[in-house]
């Protein structure tokens, strides 16, 4: 930005200026500030089921061991912290990964049909053990996407499996998929919980909980939700949510399908 320029007295022909420059600090302020907190997240996370592991086995060292049914029974809690820790590092690689755009070499025209069958193949049996109906609503000639077909896989697993682990027994998880104009829309549908509306739009942070100890006790990391969103926009499509307190859930989302 120029001011009016200024006539130095002792020399008409000469003009000063000032040139101010404004930087806006604040987005990369808020980046800063996202770093920071997830750094301090995944070290609470990571340190939660640690501190535990550490608990019982050094109770266990103590003198726990010589009692059958605790021993087998701490043992029990050791083996799933383990497994939380597993799947929260799991997670964790999964997102970076993701974020660096790696596996782009291993893009592929998907076939829609067989992914989603194999993904509601593969989660039928937790379905099974609540006694969820899953509802498997795709049209029988979808047209393939193209990209990772792994991570296309991976944002199908979260959103089935967040449907039926946030829905009590004897509920139904529905799968919708159809084309409309040049895009794909697949709704993940389910009769659970619901989520309030002022959590709506925090869904998709990392680590981000309604409820975090019921979130824990079914086995999540807080990471799934930011894993789908990573990799629908690396499928250049969007995400929304529909949601009814105790009525049910509805995760849409739309991806290009590209012309031929
Ligand atoms: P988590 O590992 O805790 O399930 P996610 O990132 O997958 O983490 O989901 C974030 C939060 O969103 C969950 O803890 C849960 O509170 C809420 N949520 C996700 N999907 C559903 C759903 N289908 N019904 C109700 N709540 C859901």
């Amino acid at each position: 930005v120029y001011t009016n320029p200024i006539k130095l007295a002792n020399d008409p022909n000469r003009k000063i200026g000032v040139l101010i420059i404004l930087q806006d600090v604040t987005e990369m302020r808020r980046l800063e500030r996202m770093r920071k907190d997830f750094v301090a997240n995944v070290s609470h996370e990571l340190k939660t089921p640690l501190t535990s592991i550490k608990g019982f086995v050094e109770t266990l060292k103590a003198g726990a061991a010589n009692n059958i049914e605790l021993r087998d029974k701490f043992l029990n809690i050791i083996d799933i912290e383990a497994s939380r820790l597993n799947s929260l590092i799991q997670d964790l690689l999964v997102l970076s990964d993701i974020e660096n755009n790696k596996n782009i070499l291993n893009e592929e025209d998907i076939n829609v049909n067989n992914a989603i069958n194999e993904v509601v193949d593969f989660l039928s049996e937790l379905a099974k053990k609540k006694n969820i109906e899953i509802v498997n609503k795709i049209n029988g000639n979808l047209p393939s996407v193209y990209g990772n077909r792994g991570w296309f896989k991976q944002m199908m697993i979260n959103l089935v499996d967040n449907a039926i682990k946030y829905t009590t027994e004897n509920g139904k998880v529905t799968i919708i998929a159809y084309t409309i104009d040049s895009e794909l829309i697949i709704k993940i549908k389910d009769t659970g919980i619901g989520i309030e509306k002022e959590h709506i739009e925090r869904l998709f942070e990392r680590f981000y909980r309604v409820d975090k100890a019921r979130s824990r006790r079914v086995g999540g990391t807080g990471l799934g939700l930011a894993i789908v969103k990573h990799i629908v926009i690396a499928f250049k499509g969007s995400i929304k949510v529909k949601s009814k307190i105790n009525e049910g859930t509805e995760f849409k989302v739309a991806i290009p399908i590209e012309e031929k």
